[in-house]
């Protein structure tokens, strides 16, 4: 398995244990017939969680693991500052919650 390809199933798989989620499938190639303009996709319908490793850093591919992972964890939550504070707080490991949301 190349190394960046193991750097995003490693970052996936420890991030949904983190968020206390199942497991999901993972892609890190474009496949075919599916536009992927974008560097990482949530397919809900398929449990499938798309990063694109090629040509990036691995700090880049692990921000998008964990971008991806809010969308699966928090259903509906939309883009913007809460979103990133979610996002940065799953990296440090320091997900806690109260009944409202996330505490700082
Ligand atoms: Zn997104």
């Amino acid at each position: 398995m190349a190394s960046k390809e193991l750097v995003a199933c490693q970052t996936i798989a420890e991030y949904c244990a983190r968020l206390g989620i199942p497991a999901v499938n993972i892609e890190t190639e474009r496949r075919k017939g599916r536009k992927r303009r974008y560097l990482g996709t949530w397919f809900r319908n398929e449990n499938t969680v798309y990063v694109k490793i090629r040509g990036r850093s691995v700090r880049s591919i692990r921000n998008t693991a964990a971008h991806e992972l809010i969308h699966k964890a928090f259903k509906g939550k939309v883009h913007g500052q809460a979103f990133e504070k979610y996002v940065k707080a799953l990296q440090k490991g320091q997900l806690v919650f109260d009944g409202r949301g996330l505490v700082q």
